[in-house]
């Protein structure tokens, strides 16, 4: 006895309880004198353990409360081993616990069915208790490292996300306009720019509209500010509406708005501004309230093959046929 006790010490001292609060471990074995025997090796090291002495007790213990890890005899009656392990294997739940086999089958064909299971080891009979330990030790350290890493990388890709989304929004911030949402004046003037040298380069037509809405100083003057900028939103809703996808379309100033249309001859394009502001127009008679009523005029100028135009000459010619429409009784284009 005091022998026993001796090598139970030194077990003890072998294997220290290197593994935190000990995690549950289910021990399955239809044999009460292993069950027990494994039992009273686990606990003395500290571990947590639940006996089962069948296939579906072990199954009905393991769905209760999931254990960390299971020692799982393989010749049992009714339900052996191998199908424990299938089932535990088959449910979301239970399929990364870590089946550990223990059985006195020593072929070799049973071994490599138990690791084909998703059996993370094999334990003959007899077993020696240093032998238990160790793997029992050893395979609760894998599955916490594991479980602690997957962990990471959902934590990794949530922030991952996040950053992206966020990025995506300071992107979109630096772009849009914050009041109306339309492209704003840097990024307008960017795309404009490209779209003009395409169109230099392939020698195809390409219109510049400008915009401005007509005496908006009386308008925030009488209305107020927030009429104003209901304003300005719905001017670039209607006039988002009007233009094509491909259509370049901003607010280029405080109540100026310019659109570049590409493949568009000025012909063509002064029927797209026609109906802008004809459109604004009817907005405005169908407006209850003359708070949120306005007019814009607009300048029209295309590119022509007689002139090499810069984006800049563009919008200075589309500015002055701009001017001539306010000069001209505004709510016209030029
Ligand atoms: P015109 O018909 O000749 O264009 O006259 P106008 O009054 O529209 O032109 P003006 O350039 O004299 O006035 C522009 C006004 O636009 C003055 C300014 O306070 C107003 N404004 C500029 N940005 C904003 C804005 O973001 N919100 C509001 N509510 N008003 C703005
Ligand atoms: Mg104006
Ligand atoms: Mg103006």
């Amino acid at each position: 006895m005091a022998n026993q006790e001796e090598t139970n010490q030194e077990i003890k001292d072998q294997f220290p309880k290197s593994i935190e609060n000990s995690g549950n471990i289910l021990v399955v074995d239809d044999n009460p004198q292993n069950l027990r025997l494994l039992i009273a090796i686990l606990s003395r090291h500290g571990y947590k353990v639940r006996p089962a002495p069948s296939g579906e007790i072990a199954l009905k213990s393991a769905f209760s409360t999931l254990p960390e890890l299971i020692l799982l005899d393989i010749m049992m009656p009714e339900m052996d081993g191998y199908e424990v392990c299938q089932k535990l294997k088959d449910n979301e739940l239970t399929k990364s616990i870590p089946v550990i086999f223990i059985s006195a089958i020593d072929a070799i064909q049973d071994k490599v069915k138990a690791f084909e299971m998703g059996a993370v080891d094999y334990i003959t009979k007899p077993f020696q208790a240093e032998e238990i330990l160790a793997r029992v030790n050893t395979h609760i350290s894998l599955s916490r490292t594991q479980k602690m890493l997957e962990e990471e990388i959902k934590l990794r890709i949530v922030s991952e996300k996040a950053l992206k989304t966020i990025s995506l929004k300071y992107q979109n911030m630096a772009m849009q306009d914050y009041l109306t949402g339309v492209s704003n004046r840097r990024y307008f003037m960017k795309r404009a720019e490209e779209e003009l040298s395409r169109a230099v380069r392939y020698n195809h037509p390409i219109t510049f509209l400008m915009m401005d809405i007509d005496h908006f100083k009386n308008i925030n003057d009488t209305y107020g500010h927030q009429a104003g900028d209901q304003i300005l939103k719905n001017v670039a809703t209607i006039c988002m509406d009007a233009f094509r996808v491909n259509d370049l379309f901003g607010r280029i100033g405080g109540e100026e708005f310019a659109a570049l249309l590409p493949e568009t001859t000025f012909d063509d394009a002064k029927i797209v501004a026609e109906r802008v502001r004809q459109n604004v127009e009817d907005f405005s008679l169908k407006t209850e309230g003359k708070q949120l009523a306005c007019t814009i005029s607009i300048g029209i100028s295309s590119l022509t093959d007689k002139n090499y135009q810069t984006l800049d000459l563009l919008m200075k010619q589309a500015d002055d046929a701009l001017y001539l429409a306010k000069s001209s009784g505004r709510n016209c284009i030029r």
